[in-house]
């Protein structure tokens, strides 16, 4: 390792902060600069459609690391810096103000931003989205002010941002396309229990409508729905999915497909350059298709694995997806993907919310949530890592031991 090189990320958040970190943890003595637009150092996102939103916790809890560790580690951390070109020729990364930086590796850690809603009226004041720090503090201001808000999108974020507002006593209207909540990861079945557990805490669920304008004079306040429906209001949360950050790799004619394409190993298709966390779409060995995951976890562990890579080292990603989510008393987490799966099986009882769902695909299974039940995801993971043949019945049976399942066979519990 040769202390003249300079490895530079862009993107100061999860994956970039785990990325640099990794790099010195890894023995690299070299320069490494981590960049980013925002003035806040690296921190966690999740509390911000939580916790934080509600105001439980406060700014300390969110960052990734204590604020002397860029010092200590000796990284060079430029906030309220954006990278705006790359020569991947010359190996030369252009910051705003015209400051060009040399690299020898190069991670682009640039993360998703929300999709915007464009239907007349959506330029109103009272519009809110929520992606960084400064939304969440917007929204806990607007939050502490009550009154009645209009959640657009029954997504993960959609959904914690209606069960934060209700749990701030705030009227609460969640409007969605689809039938359900969480509809497209979940299904029918199981996006039902979300359903009902948001209506239990007092939410108006408008499923299979959209929104056709926003109007007011100035500020949003009222919503039409697309079944014409009209919902008074004193703001507006929109929540209708992230899209990658790819502009600055796309310009510099890096290879783009559904985020920044990468190989198992996280290389983009320039020499030197690598791609981690929300913005990736990672080929993955599991899979044996490119993934792009907007959780977590992933940004949490792929960050490390680029900074291995880009030390030389061969660290495939294969890592399966894994998220977790909060709403009211009901906590999950989720492991897999449920591509093309044909049926679900539950462990436990839905109506107590209290249970364990699996995707299957024939006698396997590709993913599972459990829901209010812990300690179960080593095990959810090994079933599904393994690849371990189970049948239906013996998913369902809560007198056999999960554990026991994902350590044996079907014909030796059977
Ligand atoms: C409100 C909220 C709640 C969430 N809750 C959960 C949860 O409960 N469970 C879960 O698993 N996941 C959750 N997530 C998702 C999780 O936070 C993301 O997967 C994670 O933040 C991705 O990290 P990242 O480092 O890849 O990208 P990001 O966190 O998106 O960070 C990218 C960074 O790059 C910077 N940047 C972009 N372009 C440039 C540029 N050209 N120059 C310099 N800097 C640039 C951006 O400003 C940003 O700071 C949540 C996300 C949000 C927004």
């Amino acid at each position: 390792m040769s202390s003249d090189q300079t490895h530079v990320i862009v993107g100061a958040s999860l994956a970039g902060a785990k990325a640099a970190e990794t790099l010195r943890e890894e023995g690299f003595d070299g320069r490494i600069v981590l960049v980013g637009s925002e003035e806040e150092r690296p921190y966690e996102r999740p509390p911000l459609s939580k916790d934080y939103l509600r105001g439980e916790v406060g700014r300390e809890k969110v960052y990734v690391h204590e604020e002397n560790f860029y010092v200590e580690h000796d990284i060079e951390l430029q906030l309220g810096r954006t990278a705006v070109a790359l020569d991947t020729d010359s190996f030369e990364l252009e910051l705003d103000g015209g400051e060009r930086l040399s690299y020898d590796r190069l991670l682009l850690t640039t993360g998703a931003e929300p999709r915007r809603l464009s239907v007349p009226g959506a330029e109103l004041d009272g519009v809110f989205y929520l992606r960084d720090v400064r939304d969440s503090d917007a929204l806990r201001e607007r939050f502490d002010r009550g009154g009645a808000v209009v959640v657009v999108g029954a997504g993960w974020i959609g959904s914690e941002v209606a069960a934060s507002a209700r749990q701030r006593g705030l009227d609460v209207t969640v409007i969605e396309p689809a039938s359900v909540p969480l509809e497209r990861v979940l299904g029918k079945e199981i996006g039902a229990v979300y359903g009902e557990v948001h209506v239990d805490h007092g939410a108006r669920m408008l499923m299979g409508t959209g929104v056709e304008v926003l109007e007011g004079n100035g500020a949003v306040e009222r919503v039409r729905t697309s079944d014409g429906r009209v919902i008074d209001c004193d703001f507006v949360v929109v929540a209708v999915g992230v899209q990658p950050r790819t502009a600055l790799a796309a310009d510099a004619g890096l290879a783009i497909s559904n985020g920044i394409f990468v190989d198992a190993r996280l290389r983009t298709n320039a020499p030197g350059v690598f791609a981690a966390g929300d913005v990736a779409n990672a080929q993955h060995p599991f899979y044996d298709e490119p993934i792009r995951v907007e959780h977590w976890a992933n940004a949490l562990n792929q960050g490390p694995a680029a900074a291995r890579n880009m030390l030389g080292q061969t660290v495939p990603y294969d890592r399966l997806p894994y998220f977790f989510s909060d709403q009211y008393d009901v906590g999950m987490e989720y492991s897999g993907l449920a591509r093309g799966c044909d049926r679900v099986v539950v462990r436990g009882d839905l109506a107590e919310r209290e249970f364990v769902a699996f995707w299957m695909f024939e006698d396997r299974v590709m993913a599972g949530m459990n829901v209010n039940v812990w300690d179960v995801t080593e095990e959810i993971r090994r079933l599904i890592g393994e690849r371990i043949p189970v049948t239906d019945r013996q998913l369902a049976d809560t007198d056999l031991p999960l554990e026991q399942l994902a350590t044996t066979t079907r014909r030796s519990v059977a």
